[in-house]
Parts: structure tokens; C-alpha cells; sequence
């Protein structure tokens, strides 16, 4: 974490690290979550205590993790980062928990995929700071309390109803991290070239975050792989038309969404007519899990005018048959 940008670059984990906003007022858009962060954080820092809870939601590549560092970052205190499927037993959870200092930030990723035992543990440790620890097996098991220090959990989670209620509740503060809209793409995008030392016209700018797909994780790759080919084919600097070609090149959809997104779509019009359907019947017609399809492709797609929810399941609308290239039925043009 302390290589520089020009040090990380080609590595695409570290450069994404490395691309990261480290103050809540470096974050570009999510202005809500931003303010109502900032006075949770103000109102700690006032009372010299751990801050609640937090529970960030939303698609994958949004901030969450970006957000963690920077609550950990804004309270002067050291982070912990671990994920709900790496705790596969409660064991695994207690020593982490116990491990943890006075103030510490622990960030746990993909909570909602914690097993039920370590949920359980959490619990307590959420409320009351304190984890029960079994030594020995069988019917010699006792159970030893250990008190924490206070701390602060982060959780992340594609959508926080996927978390069970109980869980959910202990949370001060939840954080629902939309998909960004062009604008503020375009200012992440030129913050990124300006770190990377990219040279960007604005107009190439708004090309790569229209095909970012609301996610700047995306605008970020993008932009790496036209500075690639704006580098190796053109003079280096980036133009609409320079990032056009380049996205072309790599089979990115003008309109941003990726394979999955045209999965479901293809799916929907050619396989089921267009709809209605279930979503579970649209998750195994592309082999997904409804999960996946409901909280990864879907916000984009209705967020996009592809598709719409009804009461009787998914619907294409006339743009999805358009833009995969087949004509409108009449069923669509309601
Ligand atoms: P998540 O944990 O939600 O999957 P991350 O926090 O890992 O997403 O963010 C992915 C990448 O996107 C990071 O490299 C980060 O630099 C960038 N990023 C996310 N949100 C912003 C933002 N608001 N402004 C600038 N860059 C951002």
C-alpha cells in the first residue's frame, strides 16, 4: 500500500490500490453516503469513541472497500480486512476478534456469506464486545468469555436484505452505494489519468465512463487499456475517438454492459420472448446464481432502460431487442 502510482503501475491490483481516494472528501459522487459518513465519523471523533457500525451495500466495485480505508483513515485508527467466505468457522472469527486493538476498524467483505455459527459470534461481539471462545470438544466443552475493546465492524454486502435481520440490526449505520452516473465517472476517470499521468481530452473522458457501467472499478481498467492502445497506435493522448477504437478493439459494449448483463438480456428476448419471468428461472437460463443475476446485472439493466420488473417477472423493453440487433415484437412496444 505505500508503492506510488508510478511504481504499481501493470499490476492491476496494486494500481487499483493505489487509485484509491484516501479522504472522504477525495471520493467523487456518492454524495449521500459522503454526508451522512462524515457526521457519523465528526460526531466519533467529537466523543472520543468508536464509531457504529457500519454496513456498506451495493454492486461490486462501487467504493466499499475504498469507503473502510478511509473510515479507518479519518479516525487515525489501523484497519483489519477480511471476507465472510475466508471465515469458514467460528474459530476463525474469535481469533480475529480477539486479536483486534482499542479503535481498530475491521472490515469484513461479502458479510452475508459468513457461515451461521460465526454470524452467531458476531452478535455478541457487535453488542456486548465480547466473543465466547469453546476450548476442548464433546461434552468437556466450556465456553470462555473474553472481553474486546470497543471496535468498529464494516461490513459489505451486494444488498443489505441479504443479511439476516438480526445481523442487519446491529448496524448504527447503513451506506447504500448507488451505481454513478456519467458525470462523476468522467471526473474519476480524469482524476485516475491525472495519478497515472495519462494524457486525456475530456471528450475521451466521457467515452470510457459511458462504457463503465456505473462502476468505477470498470472506468479505471478502461482507461489503462486505451492509454495501452493510445501509447502504442496513436501519439498518446486520448481522444473520443482514440478510446472508441480502443474499446472496440477490446470488445467493450458502447453501452457498457458486460457479459453478464448481455446474458441475461439475450436470455430474456430470445429464450423467454421477452418475458415476463421469474428471475430464477432467468438465473439458471445463464447459469448464474439468482444472487448474482438480481445484484450484479439487474441495477445496471433497469438502470439502463434494458429491463424492467413487474409484478408478473422481467421484462425486456423495446431497447433490449434493439440493442441486441433483433427486431421489436409487438408484446414490447406497450
Ligand atoms: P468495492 O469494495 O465496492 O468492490 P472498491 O472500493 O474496491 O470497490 O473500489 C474499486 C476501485 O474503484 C478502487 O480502485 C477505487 O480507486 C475506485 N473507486 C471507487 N469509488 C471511487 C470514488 N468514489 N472515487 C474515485 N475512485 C473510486
Amino acid at each position: 500500500s505505500s508503492l506510488t502510482v508510478a511504481e504499481a503501475d501493470g499490476d492491476d491490483r496494486a494500481v487499483e490500490a493505489a487509485l484509491r481516494p484516501k479522504t472522504l472528501d477525495e471520493l467523487i459522487g456518492q454524495q449521500r453516503v459522503r454526508e451522512q459518513l462524515s457526521l457519523v465519523l465528526e460526531a466519533a471523533r467529537q466523543r472520543e469513541r468508536a464509531p457504529d457500525h457500519v454496513l456498506l451495500s451495493g454492486p461490486p466495485g462501487l467504493g466499499k472497500t475504498t469507503l473502510a480505508m478511509i473510515i479507518a483513515a479519518e479516525m487515525s485508527a489501523p484497519l483489519r480486512i477480511t471476507s465472510g467466505p475466508a471465515i469458514t468457522h467460528a474459530g476463525d472469527l474469535a481469533a480475529i476478534l480477539s486479536g483486534l486493538n482499542e479503535g481498530e476498524v475491521l472490515f469484513v467483505d461479502e458479510i452475508h456469506r459468513m457461515s451461521r455459527p460465526a454470524e452467531e459470534m458476531l452478535y455478541l461481539a457487535m453488542e456486548d464486545f465480547r466473543v465466547d471462545v469453546v476450548i476442548g470438544k464433546g461434552p468437556g466443552a466450556t465456553a470462555i468469555p473474553i472481553d474486546l475493546p470497543p471496535f468498529t465492524l464494516v461490513g459489505a454486502t451486494t444488498r443489505a436484505g441479504l443479511l439476516p435481520g438480526p445481523l442487519r440490526d446491529r448496524f448504527g449505520f447503513t451506506g447504500h452505494l448507488e451505481l454513478y452516473d456519467p458525470q462523476d465517472l468522467e471526473l474519476i476517470v480524469r482524476r485516475s489519468a491525472g495519478l497515472l499521468d495519462v494524457t486525456l481530452r475530456d471528450d475521451g473522458a466521457a467515452e470510457i465512463a459511458g462504457r463503465s457501467r456505473g462502476t468505477p472499478r470498470i472506468a479505471n481498467r478502461l482507461l489503462r487499456r486505451v492509454r495501452d492502445y493510445a501509447q502504442v497506435k496513436a501519439d498518446g493522448t486520448v481522444t473520443q475517438e482514440v478510446a472508441q477504437k480502443a474499446l472496440d478493439l477490446y470488445e467493450v459494449d458502447p453501452l457498457g454492459l458486460d457479459r453478464l448483463d448481455l446474458a441475461v438480456l439475450d436470455a430474456l428476448c430470445r429464450r423467454f420472448g421477452g418475458g415476463p419471468v421469474g428471475i430464477s428461472t432467468l438465473a439458471v437460463a445463464v447459469g448464474e446464481e439468482r444472487e448474482t443475476v438480481e445484484e450484479v446485472a439487474e441495477p445496471f439493466l433497469v438502470r439502463s432502460g434494458f429491463l424492467a420488473r413487474t409484478p408478473r417477472g422481467r421484462v425486456a423493453t423495446p431497447a433490449a431487442w434493439e440493442h441486441l440487433g433483433l427486431p421489436v415484437p409487438a408484446s414490447a412496444e406497450a
